[in-house]
């Protein structure tokens, strides 16, 4: 009820700002916007298009035309002749509740037992800001790390005009098992808090499914990896955690609901569940087998490796650690390629969060191509690739009639040089410009 009665108010505002630029403008609707793009790659197309203006109006994409086309005079026009325009950019595997785990400040650890939930809340401010200055106005944030619902309060912050930031889908606390995730090795009279909503059986795993759906997660996360160690031959290992009933219970209500199940999973059995639960996207996915990309393209899913973070901190080459890491690295470059040859749907993510904030978002555009993913590719997977698996096709992730402004530009080209996408220079977002270091 409430929530019906805020929403008539917003359109008595809408209405009467619009009567109001109507009056003054005399076209009856929202001013219009024209950019003009030296280069358009527009999220879909093949190849690049010169010359190209873009016309908006509110938060829409009006139509896209040739340089050539007739402006209408009073429009607005931003000049970015001289650089790449792209759609924002979309960034599948994230956490704004994170705070790095480097070992030498506490680890994943220290984000539990040392920030306060104000101090989370202003770290994930901090993260949304982030985000959108680097040019990704979307982001599918994949769990809070014991931060609770955070993430769509965030989202709501956003949307209202509180804090600047992407757009949000959000999965709230994610579901692991007992003995499936953090916080662990403590001694075990302490009842420690965890990252994760911890389930056993399909019961619980049902309830804790519906309650996050209750409390407004777009997505659901579901780790059915854990550990992962090296085994004596110096293979991979990773400890699985549900069951393919525990998995199937939480899809088929994610599924009535429809929302999507993101699946963390490294390898091994824990990866041969979650296809076998139905899982919509593979997270990860470091160690995928031939006949597991066979299942995944048979069933349609959605593959969001990460690869970046699997470079940073690696312990000495002679420790169990540091063995597996290495493993870690190796057996993900393997897949990846593996993937691109079956024409797998791969969607961008960077689990930025693990990576600290700090960091550029757009690293892992290097790290795709560099294992010979072509740079357009590389982009579709942040743009109109990620779009469809986020149900947003034609809104988000391209430059065309209908679509949201979601509008980025760099200053060179990104598809000779790919690490372009790290210096994003103009960003709009939702139609309003929040960056700009190009236009006059
Ligand atoms: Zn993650």
């Amino acid at each position: 009820m409430m929530r019906k009665r805020i929403r008539c108010a917003m359109a008595l505002l809408a209405l009467s700002g619009t009567a109001a630029l109507g009056q003054s403008s005399g076209q009856g609707a929202a001013a219009l916007t024209v950019i003009r793009a030296g280069t358009l790659i527009d999220g879909v197309s093949e190849a690049p298009r010169k010359n190209q203006l873009i016309f908006l109006r509110g938060k829409r994409i009006e139509k896209v035309t040739d340089g050539s086309g007739a402006i209408p005079s009073g429009s607005h026009v931003i000049d970015l002749s001289n650089a790449t325009v792209l759609p924002g950019l979309i960034d599948a595997h994230t956490h704004i509740f994170l705070w790095g785990e480097d070992p030498n400040k506490g680890g994943y650890d220290a984000n539990i037992l040392k920030a306060g939930i104000a101090l989370r809340a202003a770290r994930a401010t901090y993260a949304a800001r982030r985000a959108l200055e680097q040019g990704f106005t979307t982001l599918r944030d994949v769990e809070t790390e014991g931060a609770g619902y955070g993430d769509i309060e965030i989202k709501q912050a956003i949307e209202e005009g509180t804090i600047p930031g992407p757009r949000i889908f959000g999965a709230t606390r994610a579901i692991s098992t007992t003995g499936g995730y953090n916080l662990e090795d403590y001694a075990p009279e302490l009842e420690m808090p965890k990252g994760a909503q911890l389930v056993d059986g399909p019961v619980e795993a049902r309830k804790a499914a519906r309650q996050q759906l209750e409390h407004g997660a777009d997505w659901l996360k579901v780790y059915m990896t854990h550990r992962s160690w090296v085994d004596k031959e110096g293979k991979l290992v990773s400890q699985p955690t549900l069951t393919v009933e525990e998995l199937k219970a939480i899809v088929d209500e994610a599924h009535g609901w429809q929302k999507k199940v993101a699946c963390h999973a490294y390898n091994g059995i824990g990866l041969q569940r979650a296809l076998d639960g139905g899982c919509d996207s593979i997270e990860h996915g470091l160690e995928i087998t031939d006949a597991q990309i066979a299942q995944m393209q048979r069933q349609g899913t959605w593959y969001c490796p990460t690869i970046s973070p699997y470079y940073g901190d690696w312990a000495p080459a002679d420790t169990p650690a540091g063995k597996r890491d290495r493993a870690r690295a190796a057996v993900h470059e393997i897949s990846f390629k593996k993937a691109l040859q079956a024409h797998l749907k791969i969607v961008f993510g960077t689990d930025m969060g693990g990576i600290p904030w700090t960091e550029p978002i757009a690293q892992e555009f290097k790290r795709m191509v560099g294992l010979g993913m072509a740079p357009m590719d590389a982009i579709q997977s942040a743009t109109s690739r990620s779009a469809e698996m986020l149900d947003m096709k034609g809104e988000i992730g391209v430059i065309a009639a209908g679509a949201y402004a979601e509008v980025i530009a760099v200053e060179g080209d990104p598809l000779k040089h790919i690490e372009e996408l790290e210096h994003v220079r103009f960003v709009m977002h939702d139609g309003s410009i929040f960056k700009n270091e190009l236009a006059k």
